[in-house]
This record gives C-alpha cells, sequence and structure tokens, in this order.
C-alpha cells in the first residue's frame, strides 16, 4: 500500500524516529509547525478517527500516553503543549493514516481553527 506512515512504520521511507513499540510508532514532522513537532501513529493502517471502533478505544489511550511520555522526555511538558487528530477533509487531515501531533516549545495561539 502507497501510505507513507504505514512506510515509515515498515522503515522504508525514512524518518527520525523517536519512539516504537507494537502498536504505535513516534517521529519527528518533515514539516515541523512548532520547535516540537511530533507525530504519533498507529503500526496497523487506520485510515482515520472515522475507522476506530470501540475494541480501539485502548490503541487511542495508548497514542496519548506515549505523547505524554515523549513530551516529558524531550522537556517540554512542564511548559505545556497541544495534541491533536485531524480528521477528514474538513478536518485537514492530508496524511490518510491515523496521526496524533504533538506541538510544543512555543507559545500556541489559542485559536483551533
Ligand atoms: P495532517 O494534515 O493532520 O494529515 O498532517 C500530516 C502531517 O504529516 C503534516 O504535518 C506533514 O508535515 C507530516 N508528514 C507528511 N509526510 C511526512 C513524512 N514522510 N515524515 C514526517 N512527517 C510527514
Ligand atoms: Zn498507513
Amino acid at each position: 500500500m502507497d501510505c507513507p506512515f504505514c512506510g515509515i512504520v515498515t522503515g522504508r521511507i525514512p524518518s527520525k524516529l523517536l519512539y516504537q513499540d507494537d502498536l504505535v510508532v513516534a517521529f519527528r514532522d518533515i514539516s515541523p509547525q512548532a520547535p516540537h513537532h511530533i507525530l504519533v501513529v498507529p503500526t496497523t493502517h487506520i485510515s482515520s478517527l472515522n475507522e476506530m471502533k470501540a475494541k480501539d478505544e485502548s490503541l487511542i489511550g495508548h497514542l496519548v500516553v506515549v505523547a505524554i511520555d515523549l513530551a516529558r522526555r524531550e522537556g517540554f511538558a512542564e511548559n505545556g503543549y497541544r495534541m491533536a487528530i485531524n480528521c477528514g477533509r474538513e478536518g485537514g487531515q492530508a496524511v490518510p493514516h491515523l496521526h496524533l501531533h504533538l506541538l510544543g516549545g512555543r507559545q500556541l495561539n489559542s485559536s483551533l481553527g
């Protein structure tokens, strides 16, 4: 499948990998919108939040917990950060493989849109 994040999960596409386990992979965003911009993605191809089922509840929790750990590890947890998951066209999702954005290291404005 021609999915860039599946390519990163398998190592076919290079990335600045920060964390990996059976369920998720975390790497630096190629076009960072903040001094720290990390993506956390499931290792299985799930195209968007709309594909999530009740059985995926713990996977979503794991994405968030891994992101919190990374914010601590990278040293910006105390100052604060933002997590965002874009879904679909109007949600601004460009890559059709579920991913959580973790942004930190600067003052983020309060606008969500
Ligand atoms: P979204 O608009 O929520 O789909 O976000 C997609 C994000 O993936 C953007 O912030 C891109 O900069 C990022 N991105 C796309 N391709 C890559 C890649 N090969 N490695 C790292 N980040 C990527
Ligand atoms: Zn994929």
